[in-house]
């Protein structure tokens, strides 16, 4: 019994905790009708130990056959499982030759999700022992595909889903999570999923697959992760006439009748969880992603990945790239193409750094640095008919078309692509940044391949091998004139589960620019003189979870300097306490 209880409650016994305490500051209803009042409603969980048959279908618990002799005896399994027992090892070498043989990524992405309905531990083995090569299959490109395609592969629910329906029934939809001790939800509303559009209820594929990340490089447990997807219908047409569609169909609720419920749900998670869990909005549409990440900011810790994890993840590769490009982060000059949530993201966050580093107030550092859209240069003419968000880079300067006009005007150093649109840095465009830069500083962050701004190749030759480059889908090593050059990714993921990890460790209740910083920092730190002999401005994914204690080592040393983290006293040396708490996937031994 005690065993499954701290399983349960993340390794902390029940039975050692005083029965009025509350985790995460929510009074917790584990304890049943004794700490109800006679008007609260309860939901009527039972918590028991799971043996024979039951054990095998349980998957946080199933080893398959790596039972051993004295487990099989002590659980009632004899005779449910052939004869031999195996490693961990050797069921990994199975699977990944049984996945390997496997043609197409959706297949392989629906038997890794089968994997983590069977066996979560061994599903988290594969994902964190073959990370580079699993990374493209549970999460993009793969998931995009398996969210298109959500509602016929949908076997298990995996994650909750809060639809218009369940309006002023937030807080008890929430108590149906078998889980208790939630440290991290992710949500989606569905609305703009990856670059693919309003994929409504389906986008649930993304909030498990972002979690299951949250744990296999951040070390979060599985049990503390909750994903969302509030439905609050479609605007797919072609969902809403499909008659196998698993959402509310309807067209999207909008205004008052869209904020209610979301309003209803953040405080519903702050009621049922407390102060200290993660909500992080994820592929939200620009108008809401925006709005929701400034209305809770200050009441919840909140944290937009598409806007903040994007902005300190390209950061840090500026700041890597200045060790090969030369001078401060205020000696440049940065042009971006696309202004949008990662554009105006990014934007602000390099301002930002750059006016800690210099002192010089924000609004002086940001006219370092210039963003065109679809309409052409922003400039202070065009103020008026701006979204709020693009305002802040209304510079004084006269309108400019296109962006090889901007980029003959502005000369910058820095060229930052995140549009969305394909082939827009043309020969012309890194040709004219290549003439007045000795090594010009090329990102191009669109996603996916085929819409990213220029190809690795592209960017080398063009540049005649003096360009640093890094994009946001990967590319292959390129060689130039005899040598090779490494293109770097500007994979979100190299941020988001260390930066969740430093906030779930210190216990922090704000997310604050700071702490984005800080995860940059760290993120720099980690690129080493034989990645940038290549041309790396980050470092091997291979080596995220050491990155991501480092990173979450730093996020919770800024939490604990801001005052915002309540996890006390603060521990001597973050980054060992940052590593003792990662979720290992080997299996435990059940007596
Ligand atoms: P978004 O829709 O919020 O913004 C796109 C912006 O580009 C808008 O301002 C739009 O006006 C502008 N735009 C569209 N067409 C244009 C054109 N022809 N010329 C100039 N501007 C144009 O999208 P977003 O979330 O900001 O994402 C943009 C791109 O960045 C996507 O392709 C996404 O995959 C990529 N991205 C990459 C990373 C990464 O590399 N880590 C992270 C996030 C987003």
């Amino acid at each position: 019994m005690e065993s499954t209880m701290k399983e349960m409650r993340g390794g902390e016994s029940v039975l050692d905790m005083d029965p009025k305490s509350t985790v995460g500051g929510g009074v917790e209803d584990v304890y049943g009708e004794d700490c109800a009042t006679e008007d609260q409603l309860l939901t009527p969980w039972t918590y028991s130990v799971a043996s024979g048959y039951s054990l095998l279908r349980d998957p946080h618990h199933n080893k398959g056959l790596a039972f051993t002799e004295t487990e099989r005896d002590s659980h009632y399994l004899r005779g449910l499982l052939p004869p031999t027992v195996v490693t961990q090892q050797l069921q990994e070498k199975k699977l990944m030759a049984s996945i390997r043989k496997y043609q197409v990524p959706l297949q392989k992405y629906m038997a890794m999700m089968e994997l983590q309905e069977r066996n979560e531990r061994l599903f988290y083995k594969l994902l964190i022992d073959n990370v580079e090569e699993l990374l493209p299959v549970v999460y993009t490109p793969t998931v995009g595909e398996a969210c298109q395609k959500y509602g016929s592969i949908f076997r298990r629910p995996q994650g909750l889903y809060i639809s218009l329906k369940e309006k002023g029934k937030v807080l008890d939809v929430l108590k149906n999570w078998p889980e208790r001790s939630i440290q991290v939800i992710v949500v989606t509303d569905g609305e703009r999923i990856l670059g693919l559009g309003d994929l409504g209820c389906q986008g649930m594929g993304i909030p498990v697959g972002k979690l299951s990340l949250y744990t296999a490089l951040g070390g979060v447990r599985p049990s503390a992760c909750l994903p969302v997807t509030v439905d609050v219908g479609t605007n797919n047409e072609a969902l809403l006439k499909d008659e196998f569609y698993i959402g509310l169909k309807q067209r999207r609720a909008t205004g008052q009748e869209y904020a209610d419920l979301l309003h209803e749900f953040m405080t519903a998670v702050k009621q049922n969880y407390g102060e200290k869990v993660l909500i992080q909005f994820e592929d939200f549409a620009n108008h809401n992603a925006f709005t929701l990440l400034a209305k809770y900011g200050t009441t919840h810790l909140v944290f937009n990945d598409d806007i903040q994890g994007t902005a300190s993840v390209v950061l840090a590769g500026v700041v890597a790239a200045l060790k090969l490009i030369g001078g401060t982060l205020a000696d440049h000059r940065f042009l971006f193409l696309g202004a949008g949530e990662a554009g105006t993201g990014i934007a602000e966050l390099i301002a930002l750094e750059m006016s800690k580093q210099t002192k010089a107030p924000l609004e002086e550092t940001r006219k370092k640095i210039w963003l065109v859209d679809s309409k052409g240069l922003i400039v202070s003419s065009r103020k008026d008919s701006l979204q709020h968000f693009k305002k802040p880079w209304a510079h004084e300067h006269e309108p400019v078309k296109n962006l090889l006009g901007a980029v003959q005007a502005i000369k910058p150093t820095v060229l930052i692509g995140s549009s969305g649109v394909g082939r827009t840095f043309t020969k012309e465009i890194i040709e004219t940044v290549a003439s007045f830069n000795e090594k010009p500083l090329i990102m191009a962050l669109s996603n996916p391949t085929s819409q990213s701004e220029c190809t690795a190749e592209e960017a080398y030759t063009w540049s005649q091998g003096r360009a640093i480059f890094a994009s946001g889908s990967p590319f292959d090593p390129f060689e130039y004139n005899g040598k090779l050059f490494v293109p770097g990714q500007a994979n979100n993921a190299y941020i988001f589960p260390g930066f969740g990890l430093g906030l779930v460790i210190s216990g922090a209740i704000r997310v604050h620019d700071d702490m984005l910083l800080a995860a940059s920092e760290a993120l720099a730190k980690q690129v080493s003189e034989e990645n940038y002999d290549k041309g790396l401005i980050y470092p091997p994914f291979s080596n995220i979870r050491k990155i991501s204690a480092n990173i979450a080592a730093n996020v919770a040393a800024k939490a604990y300097e801001l005052g915002v983290a309540t996890r006390l006293p603060r521990p001597v040396n973050l980054l060992k306490y940052a590593e003792s708490c990662m979720y290992s996937p080997v299996y435990r031994s059940f007596r």
